[in-house]
């Protein structure tokens, strides 16, 4: 590791001696809540953090050249041969300093945006800074834009809404069994958060969940998430249905080490608790390495990670491979058109293969006919979940459900349509 992240060599007074795929690069952190961290804690303390951050940089990438380029911008120089060098220092930068830091009384959450350039070794210095000044600049911006483009500050509005409403009581947790098909039986089920309005009802998560990850605020409801999962976990378990609850995770929450730190020590403190966790291929491609030490993280104290809305986004193997995850879900997108589309089955029973060739179980969500749940068994998934099994219900219609066993109406009946089902798959 430290032997990728050395200083550049002096350039080479013919050019030719470095190796064509030896690059420099240069990356910019800035801390972009610079003006409202000094405002609470002070000149000398925001000097003190500062100072702080380019340790934590230093241990981060070792050999690198770290410095304080400006009052709020850390510079971090290096040379390596790695090809994802850029995004991988990137990557350590942001995670080396976005955590809570004591300083003196104080404790501060430092928000970084960081960027840079990378080029072949040996060439013009200033255009190399000038290129990572450029990009820090587009990042800052990218940050900024989707608030900017929404009217009216629509995701501060939903924001403090979801505060608003958290702070009242008015969130609950809706549960969708995940049926295992061979055994017939609920192991698992997924929370899904919706809000109980006064005025407008059951409010689904898709009208407050993309804006309030667009502004990175989901913190909050995931850790009051996984506090009620559990609270909700212990009184079906007081009813006989021991369950491993799974909740969604944002991707931003990933690449947060604070809040992995918050949800880690959660958890550990209900030694009951029994969850997991949906995140999805497209946030830990965001940052892979800072993700992937977090969902260790996740995986060491018991907690199981699933792929969620596999398919759906970019798909690499690659990354599959290195995530701590024992179950994939097929996204619904390809579940809900199984018996109606040529392509959509064989995508299906690719995805089941490969997953079990990695040594994972598969879900199927959106089932919402006994000819797909027909069509799954005989591909072999090992699970499935979906309206035809059981919408997502509350806690006490959920203990109703599964003391009357209903999903074995729908997972019985399967059965009788196997065998002309399997025939006709394998012949295709
Ligand atoms: P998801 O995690 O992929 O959840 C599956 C969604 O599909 C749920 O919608 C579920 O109600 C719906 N569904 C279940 N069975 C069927 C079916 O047979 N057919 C069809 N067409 N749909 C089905 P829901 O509850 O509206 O949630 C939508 C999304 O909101 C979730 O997608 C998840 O990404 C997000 N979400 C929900 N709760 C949370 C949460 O607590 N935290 C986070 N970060 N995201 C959440
Ligand atoms: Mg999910
Ligand atoms: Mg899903």
């Amino acid at each position: 590791m430290a032997s990728l992240y050395h200083l550049a060599p002096p350039s080479p007074p013919d050019g030719n001696a470095a190796p064509p795929a030896r690059q420099q690069g240069c990356v910019l952190a800035k801390v972009s809540n610079f003006n409202d961290l000094r405002r609470d804690i002070g000149v000398g303390p925001m000097r003190r953090l500062m100072q702080l951050l380019v340790g934590r940089v230093v241990e981060a990438v070792p050999g690198a050249a770290v410095e304080l380029a400006a009052r709020d911008v850390i510079a971090v120089d290096f040379a390596t041969a790695r090809p994802d060098a850029l995004a991988h220092v990137v990557g350590l930068c942001r995670s080396a300093c976005a955590t809570l830091i004591q300083i003196e009384d104080f404790s501060c959450l430092p928000k970084m945006v960081a960027s840079g350039a990378i080029a072949p070794v040996g060439g013009d210095s200033t255009l190399l800074v000038e290129r990572a000044e450029a990009a820090l600049a587009d990042a800052e911006q990218a940050m900024a834009a989707p608030r900017a483009s929404l009217p009216g500050g629509v995701e501060e509005r939903v924001v403090a809404e979801v505060d608003g409403a958290l702070d009242r009581g008015e969130m609950v947790l809706h549960y969708q069994p995940k049926v295992h098909i061979r055994r017939q039986a609920i192991d698992c089920v997924e929370a899904l958060v919706r809000w109980q309005h006064p005025e407008r009802g059951l409010v689904p998560p898709g009208d407050f969940i993309p804006a309030t990850e667009r502004a990175q605020r989901m913190e909050r409801l995931t850790l009051w998430t996984i506090a009620q999962a559990i609270t909700d976990q212990r009184t079906l378990r007081a009813q006989g249905h021991d369950l491993r609850i799974f909740i969604n995770m944002s991707g931003h929450l990933l690449a947060d080490a604070e809040f992995v730190r918050l949800a880690c020590a959660a958890i550990t403190a209900a030694p009951d608790a029994r969850l997991g966790f949906e995140v999805t291929e497209t946030s830990v491609i965001r940052d892979p390495d800072g993700a992937i030490a977090h969902l260790r993280e996740f995986d060491r104290i018991g907690v199981r990670i699933s792929i969620d809305d596999y398919g759906a986004g970019l798909s690499s193997l690659a990354y599959l491979k290195q995530l701590p995850a024992c179950e994939l879900k097929i996204d619904k997108l390809f579940v809900t058109q199984l018996t109606s589309s040529n392509r959509d089955p064989l995508i299906v029973r690719s995805t089941i293969d490969l997953a079990h060739a990695l040594d994972m179980e598969v879900v199927a969500e959106g089932v919402e006919t006994q000819a797909a749940l027909a069509l799954l068994s005989v591909m072999g998934c090992d699970m499935a979940q979906g309206y035809f099994i059981s919408p997502p219900l509350a806690p006490a219609p959920l203990a109703a459900f599964l003391a009357a066993e209903q999903h074995h109406q729908a997972t019985q009946d399967v059965r009788g349509s196997f065998t002309r089902r399997a025939a006709g798959w394998k012949r295709g």
